[in-house]
């Protein structure tokens, strides 16, 4: 068995003006598509990820075989947290979440504005590659976490709602070194439905582990 890199929910061009076409297929169909290729050669023959998705992998990181271990935190880092990124933005997105999860950020938070500012604010605490996340812990409380290179919150028990990706791949050919106008950008596209959609519900990863 092999992982999959997964079509984009969207046609290339799907999100311009905003994500330029020629960033999203480098960025999908070269980047994300090298850790899903690294990720089925660093697995390769081991009955341990057989039928297993790369989340519940992720969950559990000491029961990895040693020696696929640091390649899977890598790669199947990066497969799982690109597959989830691509689905957290649209065309004509951006604004605030209505639902569950919008009343959770402004209890966590006290509104949409100091969490979204306190977010932009991480993301350029972010030294070297690595994404800014939104998650939600065991007891339903929500985090902003920055984690470097392409590690997983899974690994940490917490369930990813929202990711900004912070690597210069993301944005180099059309912003250059511009971070925080990438990120500016970003909020524009992220599609709080699917966000909402997250935080309703409980994978089987994260249900398993709970305390
Ligand atoms: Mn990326």
């Amino acid at each position: 068995m092999a992982y999959v890199l997964p079509p984009l929910p969207y046609p290339t061009d799907g999100l311009e003006p905003l994500y330029d076409q020629a960033t999203l297929e480098t960025h999908h169909g070269k980047h994300h598509a090298a850790y899903v290729e690294k990720l089925n050669a660093a697995i390769a023959g081991n009955a341990y990820f057989a039928g297993k998705s790369i989340e519940e992998v992720l969950a559990d990181l000491e029961a990895i075989p040693q020696g696929a271990r640091r390649a899977v935190i890598n790669n199947g880092g990066g497969h799982a947290n690109h597959s989830l990124f691509w689905t957290l933005m649209g065309k004509g997105k951006g604004g605030e979440p209505k639902g569950g999860l919008g009343d959770a950020i402004v209890k966590e938070f006290k509104s949409f504005a100091e969490f979204k500012k306190k977010f932009t604010t991480q993301t350029t605490e972010m030294f070297g590659s690595g994404w800014t996340f939104l998650t939600q812990d065991q007891e339903g409380k929500l985090h902003i976490r920055n984690l470097a290179n392409q590690d997983s919150p899974i690994s940490l028990l917490e369930k990813p709602l929202l990711l900004v990706d912070l690597w210069e791949h993301a944005h180099y050919l059309k912003w250059r070194n511009k971070r925080p106008e990438w990120v500016e950008t970003w909020w524009n596209l992220v599609d709080w439905d699917k966000a909402e959609e997250l935080f309703a519900e409980e994978p089987a990863w994260f249900v398993e582990h709970a305390a």
